[in-house]
């Protein structure tokens, strides 16, 4: 098989890891037109955001997709009949160093289907980034995805060669990865997150101390995972109950949702459909209410409200479940509490904490700001603006914030997110 074939077929076989993947954007193709030009639904090249917030494009591909596992949710599982490709290590490298020196990316992100064990695997992948770094002195951004079940001798060393390393969970709940990942051990996955949790603080510690001498940094970027959503039962609550567990367990960086895409010839234990790619984008808002606004699980998706709604970000949805903790007096109001005011963000909390030891906030100091007015000025108070009490109490509330209801497309495309809550991901500010 010619090389570039295999990067064809690994390279597809990679695009369902989202753990780089930026979604919710319209398909577009050009393989069938004389004149235009690019893809937008295309694989091979990612892009993914370095440490230092720069925008990065890497090379995403499987080193193989034959797998000795027979995950269901899975393309490349034992039972499908996808066509299977393998690298050699020399190949990989090779084409990391070809398309660098190209300028095509900026790294590497490598993740493998399992091949005779979880050992005889990780071995392959580890050897590829230490010949990059080793031999070919490659100093760009690598990306490795490690198999929980290997030893924890081979994932300590490619910590030390990659820049970020993850490990998927892959599903919520131990129930999920019984029926559709049974050979998947949700206690090793987390044997392992812990022990690289360990080798990253360990690292950190060593390079506090000034005078010793320092080994190489393990894993500067972090570790990271990802969730499958929609392919089993799970609900939102859930869902952000394992993330919420995982960041305080593990001190991930970051939880990647991956909304379920139902594969060719898929398991009739699946389900048929995908969800709707805006219940990912829920889960992403979520996920940052969790981490920088001080939120809890049972407050975004509780007993009683066990999933997100759809139509409204979920922190609006909890203040219009909890409209008796407003208005908030932006002038007196405390951090945590003006951080709980729809449409204000972190960045815009810590300009009115600024702003207000020099005077007293109005109503233009806010909306300068540039907040969503339409979200926030129903649920705040300024020195010269104050809601009438019945917007608040008033049952139609809710109905200001849906989104305009849409002509139905004949072609019943999937429904993707708006550019508004789009934009509130990529930000944060919402
Ligand atoms: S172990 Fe990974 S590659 Fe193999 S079937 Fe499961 S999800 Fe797919």
């Amino acid at each position: 098989m010619t090389l570039q074939k295999k990067l064809a077929i690994l390279a597809d076989a990679a695009k369902y890891d989202a753990s780089c993947a930026s979604s919710g954007g319209e398909r577009r193709d050009s393989s069938n037109s004389k004149s235009a030009l690019g893809s937008s639904g295309g694989s091979g090249i990612c892009h993914s955001y370095a440490p230092d917030g720069r925008c990065i494009s890497l090379l995403k591909i499987l080193f193989t997709n034959a797998c000795i596992y027979d995950c269901h949710y899975c393309i490349n599982r034992r039972s499908s009949d996808t066509p299977r490709a393998r690298f050699t290590v020399d190949e990989v490298v090779q084409l990391t160093l070809d398309f660098y020196k190209r300028n095509y990316i900026e790294g590497l992100f490598l993740s493998s289907g399992i091949i005779r064990n979880p050992d005889h695997t990780m071995e392959q992948v580890v050897a590829i980034v230490k010949k990059l770094r080793k031999e070919h002195e490659f100093r760009g951004y690598i990306h490795l995805k490690t198999i929980p079940e290997a030893s924890q001798e081979l994932i300590d060393e490619a910590g030390r060669y990659a820049d970020r390393i993850s490990i998927n969970i892959e599903l919520p709940t131990q129930q999920g990865l019984e029926k559709l990942a049974p050979e998947k051990n949700l206690r090793r996955t987390r044997q392992a997150m812990g022990g690289i949790r360990y080798r990253i603080e360990e690292d950190r510690e060593i390079r506090r101390e000034k005078s010793t001498k320092k080994p190489k940094p393990f894993a500067p970027a972090g570790q990271s995972t990802q969730m499958i959503i929609g392919a089993d039962g799970a609900n939102d609550s859930d869902i952000l109950h394992r993330s919420n567990d995982l960041y305080r367990s593990y001190k991930l960086r970051r939880v990647y949702y991956s909304a379920y895409s139902p594969i060719p010839d898929s398991s009739p234990i699946l389900p048929a459909k995908s969800p709707p790619l805006v219940r990912e984008h829920r889960l992403y808002q979520a996920d940052w209410l969790l981490r920088y606004y001080g939120f809890d699980v049972q407050e975004i998706a509780g007993a009683e409200t066990p999933n997100l709604d759809l139509e409204i970000d979920p922190k609006l949805s909890w203040a219009l479940r909890n409209r008796s903790h407003f208005p908030v007096d932006v002038n007196l109001a405390g951090k945590e509490e003006l951080l709980r005011i729809p449409g204000l963000g972190v960045r815009s909390v810590q300009r009115i904490l600024a702003m207000r030891r020099h005077k007293l906030l109005r109503l233009d100091d806010i909306l300068k700001l540039r907040v969503s007015s339409k979200n926030c000025l129903p649920f705040l108070t300024t020195f010269d603006y104050h809601p009438s009490p019945s917007l608040l109490e008033s049952e139609q509330l809710r109905q200001r914030f849906l989104p305009p209801p849409e002509q139905l497309e004949l072609n019943f495309a999937t429904p993707s997110a708006t550019n508004e809550t789009q934009s509130a991901a990529l930000t944060g500010e919402f």
